[in-house]
């Protein structure tokens, strides 16, 4: 293993000022490494005004335009891109500002695959929106074990030069998984940061107690609504002021263990939750000093779009329709100028399941069709790369135009056309 990029990036970064554009996960990791080298972190840099002004492991969030007024402050500063995509379109930002190679760094340079790993293969509600509820869909549930965890970021460490964060979720529940807290434990102690998402909808204050004691970086929490009528409608079999109790629950525990944890709440806009819904989950994130950010829903996974473009799409499934800001033929037909960019679910993302299995991307389900891998560990990083390309799964999906359509790309029209849905 060579690990000369390691070092090349350690001589650019020795005796500057670093400020990491991207504060969720890829940010957050890479400060880990920055802090474990011994560099100097100033702040970080988001376009995302629901970040501004916050703090990750007590540096500032910043907004892009104040990048001209730190360069002035800091006469050695880099800026270190460290973001999973819209990379390019922040260079060519770092560039119209007048920076040049030497100011800035491009973080996936060094760091070539962003490493997902589900250990939780089950979960506890039946969105309409998810896999989980997709009948014609059997794949296995379970857990995976700490043990193949363990195996399993050795393998991971030893077939990368650096990997400074892992996401431990994708289509599961992580926080159903009885030792999630000693899991995130190991990839602390391996140099590893850690993001998890939930829906928080967990009648376990005890497992929560142990989550939040093991610190993971970043926790993002799902919901779609604050009273039980809108959010049942949308996040069906979870219980919301359970998750609004939980709110509470984590705040009183991350101040109790003074865990450094980035809390985001996530809330996935429909039709039937802008109003009043919105308003006072923005006030009690505000109370409980929590990010709140939304996204519009879209319909998941690869399969069940591929099922609604060739008319075979189930009668709940098409009821659920009606409650998007964004249909998907419109949200298919604003992103349809970016087909022909590479699918970045392709380029730079290994997904692990919590059997070892490896599937082709995060957004396609049935393990019948898209296993690249029935066992990680057995497989070498090569043979997996090696099964991604030409898959027969991704010559429908690039054709119906999938990948920058579940990207959200161009937010500027779905903006247009929500509001619109709106008015
Ligand atoms: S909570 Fe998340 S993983 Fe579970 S069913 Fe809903 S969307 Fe899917
Ligand atoms: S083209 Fe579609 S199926 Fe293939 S990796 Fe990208 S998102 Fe997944």
């Amino acid at each position: 293993m060579n690990f000369k990029k390691k070092d090349d990036l350690r001589n650019k970064l020795k005796g500057r000022h670093i400020l990491i554009w991207g504060s969720r996960m890829t940010g957050i990791g890479f400060s880990r490494f920055v802090s474990n080298n011994g560099f100097k972190a100033i702040g970080f840099i988001d376009s995302d005004f629901a970040l501004t002004g916050k703090k990750v492991h007590n540096l500032p969030i910043y907004q892009p335009n104040s990048i001209a007024c730190l360069k002035k402050k800091y006469k050695r500063l880099v800026v270190v891109v460290a973001v999973s995509i819209k990379e390019d379109e922040i260079v060519d930002t770092l560039k119209g500002m007048g920076m040049t190679a030497g100011d800035y760094v491009r973080y996936s340079d060094y760091c070539g695959h962003f490493y997902t790993i589900d250990v939780s293969g089950t979960c506890n509600l039946k969105c309409p929106s998810c896999a989980h509820t997709m009948s014609s869909i059997k794949n296995k549930k379970g857990f995976m074990t700490l043990d193949d965890f363990k195996r399993i970021i050795d393998k991971v460490l030893k077939e990368n030069e650096l990997v400074t964060h892992i996401s431990l979720y994708s289509w599961g529940e992580p926080f159903l998984h009885p030792e999630l807290n000693r899991i995130i434990k190991h990839a602390h102690s391996m140099g590893i940061a850690t993001a998890v998402s939930t829906n928080l909808s967990i009648a376990s204050s005890r497992q929560i107690e142990k989550i939040v004691k093991s610190s993971p970086d970043y926790l993002k929490v799902s919901l779609s609504g604050y009273y039980p009528a809108v959010y049942n409608t949308t996040h069906s079999g979870g219980d919301i002021n359970l998750v609004k109790s939980n709110l509470y629950k984590l705040r009183y525990f991350i101040d109790k263990f003074a865990s450094s944890i980035f809390v985001e709440v996530n809330y996935h806009l429909y039709k039937n939750n802008t109003g009043i819904d919105l308003a006072k989950m923005q006030e009690l994130c505000h109370e409980l000093e929590y990010t709140i950010s939304s996204c519009y829903a879209n319909i998941t996974p690869i399969e069940r779009l591929i099922d609604y473009c060739e008319g075979n799409l189930d009668d709940n499934t098409k009821n659920f329709l009606e409650l998007l800001l964004v249909s998907i033929d419109k949200g298919l037909e604003i992103t349809k100028p970016y087909r022909n960019l590479p699918c970045r679910f392709l380029t730079n993302q290994i997904n692990i399941n919590w059997d070892r299995s490896v599937p082709l991307c995060c957004v396609c389900y049935d393990s019948r069709s898209s296993t690249i891998s029935n066992n990680y560990l057995i497989d070498s990083l090569e043979e997996i790369l090696l099964n991604k390309k030409n898959h027969i799964q991704c010559q429908k999906c690039l054709e119906y135009g999938f990948p920058p359509y579940l990207l959200g790309v161009n937010q500027k029209e779905w903006n247009t056309e929500a509001n619109l849905n709106l008015n």
